[in-house]
């Protein structure tokens, strides 16, 4: 007879799920009554809540999650799965509205959580503690907040870790990371908001060959994308960049890409757009909500 080891079983390992895909206003955008958002209103499959990612232990039932986003309370739910499973930890990418400012319902007004981690880089943790409402979490011991290092590995339990690597960004009020998540056999690295890729230190290109699923910066298409507004003030790597920055790489490469943090005017949200069309014929993809990604 045949034993199974439940050690290497399949069900057992871990993975990444994507809670959310949109920019920080979500999709569809408070104000928007362009033709961009006019379908999405009424209509919840066409919505897209703001972009998170959950990490899963399915072993320990141990769940992770990467930003607390405006849309925290589904976001909760789908990870937690009515309570199978335990949330141990929140890590922050920077304080613009669409990362961090879920975590008001850890406080007493909802579910008056008790020393939930969250894990922040210094400037962030300043933020939280010299702001309010921010600072009554941390005061009551709802959230304890634990210090990040550039580039210093977190251990989440035996087989998960996460690095945290600061990246550019309109850094008004905290620094901005990107995370770095390993398991036992593959890597994920999730960057939601940076700047052009040519301000980066880091070459993306060999970030992509280093790793096993690479989550990016996609908010924009292209130029001109919001009218009436320059772009400069709102830098991000536009896709049509990215597309032509990575182009050399060889399609195994490509298929690891997923443009996340996707702006409401961003057509790539529209699956019949000709430029999704154009985006899957080069060999990239949007990352869809609930997509897994074993680690
Ligand atoms: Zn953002
Ligand atoms: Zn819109
Ligand atoms: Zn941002």
């Amino acid at each position: 007879m045949i034993v199974s080891n439940p050690a290497f079983s399949a069900e057992d390992t871990p993975y990444v799920i994507v809670l959310g895909i949109a920019q920080d206003g979500g999709a569809p955008h408070a104000g928007c009554t362009k033709a961009c958002c006019a379908e999405r209103w009424d209509d919840p499959e066409k919505q897209f809540s703001v972009s998170c990612l959950g990490i899963v232990d399915p072993r320990t039932n141990e769940v992770w999650m990467i930003d607390a986003t405006p849309d925290f309370p589904e976001q909760y739910h789908v990870l937690a799965q009515n309570g199978k499973h335990t949330l141990k930890g929140i890590f922050l990418t920077h304080a613009h509205i669409g990362h961090y400012t879920g975590l008001v319902h850890l406080g007493r007004e909802v579910m008056g959580a008790k020393s939930m981690p969250v894990y922040a880089m210094p400037r962030m943790r300043t933020f939280l503690e010299s702001n309010g409402p921010w600072d009554q979490l941390v005061s009551l011991d709802q959230i304890k907040l634990k210090l990040l290092e550039n580039e210093s590995p977190q251990a989440l339990n035996d087989r998960l870790t996460v690095i945290p690597f600061q990246v550019p960004h309109r850094d008004e009020y905290s620094e901005t990371v990107g995370y770095r998540v390993v398991g036992p056999s593959f890597s994920l690295v999730y960057i939601p908001d940076i700047d052009k890729w040519e301000r980066w230190e880091r070459d993306i290109n060999e970030v992509i060959l280093e790793n096993d699923y690479i989550l990016i910066d996609g908010t924009f298409f292209g130029d001109g994308e919001i009218p009436n507004r320059s772009m400069e003030g709102i830098p991000h790597p536009f896709i049509v960049e990215s597309m032509e920055r990575f182009g050399n790489l060889p399609g195994k490469e490509k298929s690891k890409v997923r443009f996340i943090h996707l702006n409401h005017t961003n057509p790539v949200l529209h699956s019949e757009s000709s430029e999704r069309k154009n985006m899957t014929l080069k060999g990239y993809k949007a990352a869809r909500r609930n997509e897994k990604f074993k680690l």
